[in-house]
């Protein structure tokens, strides 16, 4: 394993301790995959995010054969799935946080009720009819979903969202559950609002402009906060 590789690894594991102490995991439930020569790494099935260890991360190739004597995440297909159909996602992100799972347990998308849906990609973010998890179907489920948008809930089970790097996969995980929370407050209050398209692509384009400037290396209007050192970060939205 080279240093590369290994601070890769690192980095999901502080993905996935970030994950609890942000409050958007349901125990273990949550899985963490980047990018990795023709496949990806990806978390183990089973091991308490407190105990993992660099060499705990698996490393899952382009056909789906994990290392040897490893056992991935139980939803590592739709994780390769998903790094293999969109060659600008260089890390995925799957939690079961409690408001984007409680629209999903109803099959409800996330409209344009906030500015910051267009974070996703899209005027909404979909979700994709339930199939049983670490299936083909539900792989197959979530990719159609995901279409031009970077994030989308599961069917009564929870979210992904993607990103060219975990701290941005990471970032959106937390941008769609507070999404969901608002609507839900907000339909306890009687109809929300719904921004128009054409206002959900003016702020696309504004947010493509913020992170791309050298600025946004430090927090800015959408709350994105890189990590020390995370110019390469920002630039890529
Ligand atoms: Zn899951």
């Amino acid at each position: 394993m080279n240093r590369k590789e290994k601070t890769l690894r690192r980095e999901i594991i502080d993905t996935c301790l970030r994950m609890n102490r942000e409050g958007i995991n349901q125990g273990t439930s949550g899985n963490v995959s980047a990018r990795w020569n023709d496949g990806m790494l990806i978390t183990p099935s089973g091991v308490p995010y407190e105990d993992l260890r660099a060499r705990n991360i698996v490393f899952v190739d382009g056909n789906g054969t994990p290392a040897s004597g490893q056992r991935p995440s139980s939803e590592w297909r739709f994780h390769l799935a998903i790094l293999q159909a969109r060659p600008e996602v260089g890390a995925v992100v799957h939690t079961h946080s409690v408001h984007a799972t409680a629209l999903s347990i109803r099959g409800m998308e996330i409209p344009a009720v906030h500015y910051m849906v267009a974070a996703a990609g899209g005027p909404t973010i979909r979700c994709a009819p339930y199939a049983t998890f670490g299936t083909r179907e539900l792989s197959d489920r979530a990719l159609q979903a995901l279409t031009d948008r970077r994030a989308c809930l599961l069917a009564n089970h929870g979210l992904i969202a993607t990103g060219p790097d975990l701290s941005r996969a990471l970032w959106l995980a937390g941008e769609v559950e507070t999404l969901a929370r608002q609507y839900i407050l907000s339909l306890s209050l009687g109809e929300p609002k719904i921004l128009p398209d054409d206002e959900v692509a003016r702020v696309a384009q504004r947010l493509e402009i913020l992170h791309r400037a050298p600025e946004a290396t430090t927090r800015d209007e959408t709350g994105f906060d890189p990590p020390a050192g995370g110019k390469d970060t920002a630039r890529h939205v």
